[in-house]
């Protein structure tokens, strides 16, 4: 995906205050550049570390407060208080900020230095109480933010800000963000509709309906060279059956595979779109259902759900853009087929056509095989194995009061035999703690059939976004038991009604 983290900033920024005099404040300064300057080198954190200037009054906060707001980059701030910094001079500051923001609970030595310890150093070191003034006024204030506790040096304290940057990334990303919907929804389906107004007040992101017929000028417009310059890059990067290759029964239909694609990308580009739908039921003016053409925009960050779902579009392209440059792939998703054994339950997770290449095992199958739906022409799509390994299943709903977000820690494992006769890319996998209690707990919350799938993120990812967007969050992982879960779910209900008006 092309997408540079390093272009987003997440700035840190240190509290004090006047009573120490120039010299400790002069320290705080010192040491507060060193801790930002050694976070913006460490690999563990992908966006730029920028320094601000030590604050240590109110009017700085604000002021402080207001540029990040109105700043492109910055994604957010780490906060530490090096030493005290009474917490009613941040209310006027937090009452302002719109930007997510950590909580980095550290403190500059890592070790009391037993023989040297003085009261200057007393004075200095205090983020042990500072940082607990600033986490009353947080609580008090009912803000949702990350809180992370470890030695600025500690490679685990590093990783946990560093996977929450991404998220903030993602964020920020999304705000703003334009999702096309070609076609409305399909005929009527529960889960993928929702409440866009509410997405984009509560989420960022807005979604807006196109026809087909707005599409259809883009595919009809490209060149024979754009056409035979995809083909190009098909060949050298699939493995391509013989109907589809050169002089193959079926080139054509790869031809106007082709078409699609280079319509699709031109169109999404001219409107600035970084996720898409589309609806099989839908087509008019398509000879076929985009599937390769879908594919192939997922692996270069394009958000998309498939039957209208907008809401996993826009939640792939936040996964996407969380996952840039950490290994395994991010796909849209749908729970297809049960292997109901009970010496070892699997789900076998597959879309018609729809799934993203990064999460294949090896070199995808390009062909073209009938769909057996929608009455097109039979489309082109990759075929392929996921990776084993372990992944999330993430899937987003409307509970038409709220979202609710859902996540199944799996391990996706190599199918046990070939599947010779299913045309489609597909992964098999154990979902935690076991399918029964998965499948129970995933219904009893709602989650739709479609989802997120990734190997390059963990739960933590999504749980840091439902923090930062105020949204429910449930996991199914190895520890989940379905009364305990049940509970949860009720619970989540009283909160959520109550939390409006707190
Ligand atoms: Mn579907």
């Amino acid at each position: 995906m092309n997408l540079n983290l390093k272009d987003f900033e997440v700035w840190f920024v240190t509290g004090s205050q006047d009573l120490y005099g120039e010299e400790a404040l002069r320290q705080v300064v010192e040491d507060a550049k060193h801790v930002a300057a050694s976070l913006n080198e460490r690999p563990e954190i992908p966006v730029t570390v920028v320094y601000k200037p030590v604050m240590t009054s109110a009017d700085e906060i604000r002021r402080l407060v207001l540029e990040a707001n109105a700043s492109e980059k910055c994604v957010g701030l780490i906060l530490w208080m090096h030493t005290f910094s009474p917490a009613r001079m941040w209310i006027g500051g937090l009452n302002v900020l719109h930007k997510p923001y950590v909580h980095f609970h550290t403190q500059y030595y890592r070790d009391i230095p037993w023989d040297a310890i003085d009261m200057d150093y007393m004075n200095l070191h205090q983020s042990a109480h500072g940082d607990r003034e600033f986490g009353f006024i947080n609580t008090r204030m009912r803000k949702n933010r990350k809180v992370v506790v470890g030695h600025w040096q500690d490679g685990e304290a590093l990783q946990d800000i560093g996977h929450w940057t991404r998220v903030a990334a993602a964020w920020q990303d999304s705000q703003g963000a334009k999702i096309a919907r070609f076609g409305d929804n399909m005929r009527d389906v529960a889960v993928t509709e929702g409440d866009k107004v509410a997405a984009q007040i509560q989420l960022g992101y807005e979604v807006n309906g196109y026809s087909l017929g707005d599409l259809t000028p883009y595919v009809d417009a490209a060149t024979d060279a754009q056409i035979n310059a995809l083909l190009e890059e098909y060949e050298a990067s699939y493995n391509l059956t013989d109907r589809v290759q050169e002089g193959g029964e079926l080139r054509d239909g790869l031809r106007y595979s082709a078409r699609i694609e280079v319509g699709m990308r031109a169109f999404l580009k001219d409107g600035g779109f970084k996720g898409f739908t589309t609806n099989f039921q839908n087509l008019v003016g398509l000879n076929q259902l985009p599937g390769l053409a879908v594919q192939r925009l997922m692996k270069d960050g394009y958000g998309f759900g498939a039957e209208g779902d907008w809401k996993t579009a826009a939640l792939l392209r936040a996964m996407k853009v969380m996952s840039v440059g950490l290994p395994g792939g991010t796909s849209f998703m749908e729970d297809y087929v049960y292997h109901l054994d009970p010496a070892g339950s699997r789900i076998l997770g597959a879309h018609m056509l729809e799934v993203c290449e990064t999460i294949a095992a090896a070199k995808p199958v390009l062909d073209i095989q009938p769909l057996e739906i929608g009455g097109k022409d039979s489309p082109a799509r990759l075929i392929f194995n996921g990776a084993a390994g372990p992944a999330i299943c993430a899937t987003l709903i409307d509970l038409g009061n709220r979202f609710r977000m859902v996540v199944n820690e799996v391990e996706a494992v190599d199918p046990p035999a070939d599947l010779p006769k299913l045309p489609v890319a597909r992964v098999l996998w154990d979902p935690k703690p076991n399918l029964k209690v998965a499948a129970e707990a995933w219904i009893l919350a709602g989650g739709a059939h479609h989802s997120v799938y990734t190997q390059a993120l963990t739960s933590k990812f999504v749980e840091d976004y439902c923090e930062i967007a105020g949204i429910e969050y449930l996991v199914i992982d190895e520890n989940t038991e379905i009364s305990k879960f049940k509970q949860d779910l009720r619970l989540g209900e009283i909160y959520y009604h109550l939390a409006k008006g707190l």
